[in-house]
């Protein structure tokens, strides 16, 4: 075991093995490698357990990171593991995807002057490397199960926060998807070059062997009335997303050829899932992407993958002002996205073969455009027809996290949180909504058992 304070000054900070570009848009794997177990310790022995942790402050589900630095470190893997997944309920996932230079080790003390520690890479290197040597999640927080039996509606990542934490209290959770995987947006929206959807199976198969109940293909509302959930269950959890598509209202967005950006990541990756029925190609083709945030980045490296000729991402503000992680900006520069800043489009037209985007100083031309410009929340009609009070921007309105039933609608047996709540953020945000929500419906039944 590494004990020298100083090691930090010795040991560089270093990710984990990157592919080289040239090879990595041949295929859709991650581009990542794993830590091996030498380079996990050293790197969590650049942790200065500095006494005020700020990267676990920053970080949206608090976790003990100089805590299980510390246990990587002494090799303690099953340890860091099981206090690893006490607070996050995906962290091998949140360790992929997390936007960390500007959570966690934004935050973290030497991130200024000598790199910070890989916080995210080694949180990803407890629960993959505990795995792979037979550790499960205990369960002995959990004391008997109870009778009470909650509906979770939404596999995604507020869902599965939620089923975690009713599961470790013995409340029986069942999990409804109108999907055929779990996921959500970490299935049918993130690239499997950040995240590789084996990663996501293995999830649902620890959940499974906790005992959550996963209903996929089963979309409430349509298979079944939300009505009849909320009166066979204690409770309802509401994890549905956003996934109203913007498109700023640009004349042109309705051509052949100009695609949004969740049809055509979905498909890619139904392409991988369950072949090739309703594939957006963009193989040969001049592509541009609007938009500067995490998606239009996916969109720009997926098509880089499927052989397009070429492809430029353009942004209506300066590159400063982008809104995704840097780490994905730059992973897309090294695959050879061209960037333009600066440049709001005001139409899209077609002349002949080509699509022309209009702009006020130039005009670019396409074979394909993708927009990329976000979401919106979009809940169904039948929740506010039964009462479930929504914001001015259609979110669903719950009580505030400081509050006694935190994430709690104006219905007092129906939870929320995730997009839907907050709008479209982040995996960890709705995973720290999910696990907070399940929190206080615990709490909610408990009262139940008393009245
Ligand atoms: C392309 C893209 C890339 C992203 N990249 C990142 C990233 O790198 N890092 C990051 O932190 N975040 C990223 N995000 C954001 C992140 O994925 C979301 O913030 C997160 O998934 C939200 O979780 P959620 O559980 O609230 O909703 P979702 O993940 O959207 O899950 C909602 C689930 O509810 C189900 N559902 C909806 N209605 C019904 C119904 N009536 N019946 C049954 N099921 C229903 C849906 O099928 C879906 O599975 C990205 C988002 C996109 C679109
Ligand atoms: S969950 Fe995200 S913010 Fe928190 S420690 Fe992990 S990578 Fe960092």
């Amino acid at each position: 075991m590494i004990n020298n304070v100083n090691h930090f000054l010795e040991q560089e900070r270093t990710d984990p093995h990157k592919a080289e570009p040239d090879s990595r848009i041949k295929n859709f794997n991650e581009i990542y490698g794993h830590f091996k177990q030498h380079e996990a310790e050293s790197q969590a022995a650049r942790c200065l357990d500095c006494g005020n942790p700020y990267c676990k402050w920053q970080c949206p589900v608090a976790n003990h990171i100089p805590e299980w630095l510390k246990l990587v470190k002494s090799g303690n893997i099953f340890e860091a593991a099981e206090l690893s997944n006490l607070t996050n309920s995906l962290p091998e996932i949140c360790g992929r995807v997390c936007p960390q230079d500007r959570l966690c080790e934004g935050a973290c003390t030497l991130n200024d002057d000598f790199g910070a520690v890989t916080i995210g890479s080694i949180e990803k290197y407890i629960t993959d490397e505990a795995y792979s040597r037979g550790w499960r999640p205990s369960l002995n927080i959990n004391k008997e199960m109870t009778d009470y039996k909650v509906a979770i509606i939404g596999a995604g990542p507020a869902g599965l926060g939620c089923a975690d934490i009713l599961i470790r209290n013995g409340i029986k959770p069942v999990v409804f998807d109108k999907y055929p995987e779990i996921g959500g947006l970490l299935t049918y929206g993130i690239p499997p070059f950040k995240l590789e959807k084996s990663i996501v199976r293995r999830r649902r198969a620890i959940m499974q062997e906790m005992g959550v109940d996963f209903k996929l293909k089963t979309e409430i509302g349509k298979d079944i009335l939300f009505e009849q959930l909320v009166n066979d269950y204690d409770a309802v959890f509401l994890g549905m997303g956003t996934y109203k598509m913007i498109d700023g209202d640009l004349e042109g967005a309705d051509l052949d050829g100009v695609h949004q950006a969740l049809p055509y990541l979905i498909s890619n990756v139904n392409r991988e899932l369950k072949g090739d029925n309703d594939f957006i190609d963009m193989k040969n083709k001049r592509v541009i992407v609007l938009g500067g945030g995490d998606t239009a980045m996916d969109c720009t490296r997926t098509a880089i993958r499927q052989g397009a000729k070429s492809v430029t991402c353009v942004y209506r503000k300066d590159e400063a002002s982008m809104p995704g992680s840097k780490k994905e900006v730059a992973n897309a520069k090294e695959e050879g996205i061209e960037f333009m800043w600066n440049l709001q489009p005001l139409k899209i037209s077609r002349n002949n073969n080509e699509l022309i985007i209009s702009t006020a100083s130039t005009d670019l031309k396409a074979d394909a455009i993708i927009i990329a410009f976000g979401f919106a929340a979009n809940p169904p009609k039948w929740l506010s027809d039964y009462g479930v009070d929504l914001d001015s921007k259609s979110r669903v309105i719950v009580k505030d996290k400081l509050e006694d039933f935190a994430f709690q609608t104006s219905k007092e047996n129906i939870f929320a949180g995730g997009d839907m709540v907050r709008g479209a953020d982040l995996v960890v945000t709705a995973v720290f909504e999910g696990r907070e929500a399940g929190k206080s419906i615990c709490k909610y039944l408990k009262n139940l058992i008393k009245s």
